[in-house]
């Protein structure tokens, strides 16, 4: 049995305090500047300069051609999946290991998500287990992918990138083309996470991002979704921002649309943690660094960055015997001031989403009750 008394106080030195939460945002650049700034000017709502900062600053950060902001990630990921057709009675391929939200956002579409197996050295979708499920449940009808045991047609397909670890993005891509599925990219987790030298959110057709507080930089709340397709980003921005036609004063709009747009003080936070990042991401490696290091000489293992990739080690997780050890850790290190939490509850185990399909799941299975996140916030000083 591993010392959990050794790791509590290992991290609480680490730290430097008596209480360790998980993740916490740091607010020490331009952020009560540009705050200040935006109101002002009093354009603190729906439009004004700072979202249209961001939207510039973001495509150019993760080398898009476009990016849109809204309101918060999930409310991106509804968006990036009406824009590409999911609609009432479509299949979405995705992980039973993700947040809620990627599941969630497939259900407003009235869609169905269907769970694939994650890789055990990335936490994200695996593509052999991708692969073998279509071969064996789906086939191509007049251009489109319909699962042969539900009839149903898939209409996407969303990896996440688990704790901004990159999961296999390019060989899943390689996959979806060859089945006309288009793969919007769960980056919500990845900001600043790099594959192959390429920024993780830019291989899908789609790709979003979250800037809740607990993310590695945060406008309180918001999402982005970013693309090189100048359309679905005109799409995006139309259906975002109630479908409105533009026009001196008529309100004309087109479509159900949604009121989704970040609003421009949360941009304007955004602006300011957006040119932190890089410090951050700095931190937060040396942190990983640090903690390599240490449980190397432990019996625990520490979850290291995938092949090929360069993660942005956003929540830094350790890998338990099994879910004996890991309860036994969560009891000791919450209570001895040091926050950790167990990895998500499988989707498909939840009430709602236990009548999806599934593939064989034996990977996510055996992550869900080992993986335990420790406490990852970008250190001071
Ligand atoms: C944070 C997160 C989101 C989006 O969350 P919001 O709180 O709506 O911004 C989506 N997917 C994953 C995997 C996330 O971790």
């Amino acid at each position: 049995m591993a010392d959990f008394a050794e790791i509590t106080n290992f991290i609480k030195n680490l730290f430097g305090d008596s209480f360790v939460p998980l993740h916490e945002p740091r607010f020490s650049g331009n952020e009560k500047k540009y705050l200040n700034d935006c109101i002002d000017s009093t354009f603190v709502s729906s439009v004004g300069k700072y979202v249209d900062r961001l939207e510039k600053d973001f495509a150019e950060y993760t080398g898009s051609g476009y990016s849109v902001a809204a309101v918060n990630g999930t409310c991106a990921l509804h968006t990036a999946l009406k824009v590409v057709g999911v609609n009432s009675g479509d299949e979405v391929l995705t992980q039973p290991l993700t947040f809620i939200a990627t599941a969630n956002a497939i259900s407003y579409c009235g869609a169905s998500p269907v769970f694939i197996d994650v890789d055990l050295d990335t936490l994200g979708m695996s593509p052999e287990s991708l692969s073998d499920f279509l071969n064996a449940n789906c086939s191509l009808v007049g251009g489109k992918c319909v699962n042969s045991a539900t009839g149903k047609v898939i209409k996407a397909c969303v990896p996440m990138h688990t704790f901004g670890h990159p999961c296999r993005i390019d060989k899943i891509c390689e996959i979806c083309a060859e089945w006309h599925i288009p793969v919007i990219e769960d980056a919500a987790e990845s900001l600043g996470s790099t594959y192959k030298g390429r920024h993780t959110g830019t291989f899908g057709i789609l790709g979003v991002f979250s800037f809740n507080g607990n993310k590695i930089i945060t406008s309180g709340g918001g999402g982005v979704i970013v693309t090189d397709d100048e359309l679905l980003a005109r799409r995006a921005k139309h259906i975002t921002t109630t479908a409105k036609q533009p026009h001196k004063w008529e309100y004309v709009h087109d479509e159900v649309g949604f009121n989704y747009r970040m609003p421009n003080l949360n941009a304007a936070l955004l602006c300011a943690q957006l040119e932190q990042v890089d410090g951050f991401l700095k931190n937060k490696r040396e942190l990983a660094d640090i903690y390599r290091r240490f449980f190397e000489t432990s019996n625990i293992e520490f979850f290291k960055e995938p092949d090929c990739a360069n993660s942005n080690y956003w929540l830094n997780a350790v890998i338990l015997s099994g879910l004996k050890e890991r309860d036994n850790f969560l009891e000791y290190s919450n209570s001895n001031g040091v926050m950790t939490r167990p990895i998500w509850r499988l989707m498909n185990k939840l009430s709602m989403f236990s009548d999806c399909f599934s593939a064989d799941l034996k990977n996510s299975e055996y992550l869900e009750e080992r993986v335990v996140n420790i406490p990852s916030s970008a250190r001071l000083g």
